[in-house]
């Protein structure tokens, strides 16, 4: 069993620190929201004080951090991983963040000496929870290797998608992906309503047709036809609507800086920052549909 330093014990990464400790490493983690790290103690944890303490003595260090620049300043600024890890100590980074702060890190870990991997995850909390999270992996194919049993111990399908950075680059396009289709489905629904189509009736016919997508039969935005998602809970995340503008905002910058046009990416981008403006950057992200309506997006919540 292994040591392992995790950093940013939030809605994510509390619970893959969960399961790492169920599979019996010693997980030594650190937030610097008190309460993350309390909880992540209370579970059977160690709490450190300093994100250099939880990377003493690890064999791995993962991180489940916000954006790129707290990945930036936790690995290469002061009292950060790089100048406070063990020689050979792997860093995995499962933050999504932007392609190019991603490779930077990477870099500045190889100068030290350091094999170090991106492996941004999909499926969302509930994943998290369950330890059946997607990975997907970039960086050297030795270091894969190295960490395939460890992100094993917190997810299900775990995808080596080629070099560093190449995991952040999955992640972005497969969120920009699931971004236009919930909006899609949304609109489907929405005109489904209005010509007098009751929404169970449409997904029993759609999610056995072409319309079919995740976004529709795991997700569905409106409630009734898929009891767990979070329609059915007053949009309550889930995966907010902030997270996803993050990621849609992320393709864009990626798209830009290889010249590729996303024109659907980009309407995505805009209606869901448009969601944020009217009060629902905390909602699930599915709670789209709403402002598409024509209120904001609260309309029909209790
Ligand atoms: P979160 O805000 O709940 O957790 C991030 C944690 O990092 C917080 O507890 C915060 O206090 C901590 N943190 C911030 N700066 C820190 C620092 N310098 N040192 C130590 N801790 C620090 O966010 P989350 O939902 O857990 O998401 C984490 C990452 O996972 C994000 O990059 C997000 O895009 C990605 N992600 C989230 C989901 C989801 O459904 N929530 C799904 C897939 C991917």
């Amino acid at each position: 069993m292994a040591t392992i330093g995790f950093i940013g014990l939030g809605n994510m990464g509390g619970p893959m620190a969960r399961n790492l400790l169920k599979a019996g490493h010693e997980v030594q983690g650190f937030d610097v929201v008190k309460a993350n790290a309390d909880a992540h103690a209370a579970a059977g944890g160690i709490a450190t004080r300093t994100a250099a303490d939880a990377v003493k003595g690890a064999e791995f260090v993962i991180t489940m951090l916000p954006a790129g620049e707290h990945v930036r300043s936790v690995y290469t600024g002061e009292g950060g991983v790089i100048g406070a890890a063990g020689k050979g100590t792997l860093l995995i980074d499962s933050s999504t963040i932007d392609v190019a702060s991603a490779r930077v890190v990477a870099v500045a870990a190889g100068q030290a000496g350091f094999p170090m991997l991106d492996a941004p995850v999909s499926g969302g909390v509930t994943g998290a929870e369950a330890g059946t999270l997607t990975f997907m992996v970039g960086g050297p194919e030795q270091a894969f290797q190295r960490g395939l049993p460890i992100l094993q111990a917190m997810g299900k399908n775990i995808v080596h998608a080629g070099a560093a950075g190449n995991g952040q680059a999955a992640k972005i396009c497969n969120n920009m992906i699931l971004g236009v289709a919930m909006i899609a489905v949304s609109e489907g629904f929405l005109l489904a309503e209005k010509l007098g189509l009751d929404a169970q009736k449409l997904f029993d016919i759609s999610s056995k047709s072409s319309g079919q997508c995740w976004a529709m039969t795991s997700y569905c935005p409106v409630p009734g036809p898929v009891p767990a998602s979070p329609a059915n809970r007053n949009y309550k995340a889930g995966f907010t609507t902030a997270m996803m503008l993050k990621d849609l905002v992320l393709a864009q910058q990626a798209a830009a800086a290889v010249g590729v046009a996303t024109p659907m990416g980009a309407l995505a981008q805009s209606l869901q920052s448009l969601n944020a403006a009217t009060g629902q950057a905390g909602l699930d992200f599915s709670s789209v549909v709403n402002m598409l309506r024509g209120g904001s997006g609260s309309a029909g919540l209790s």
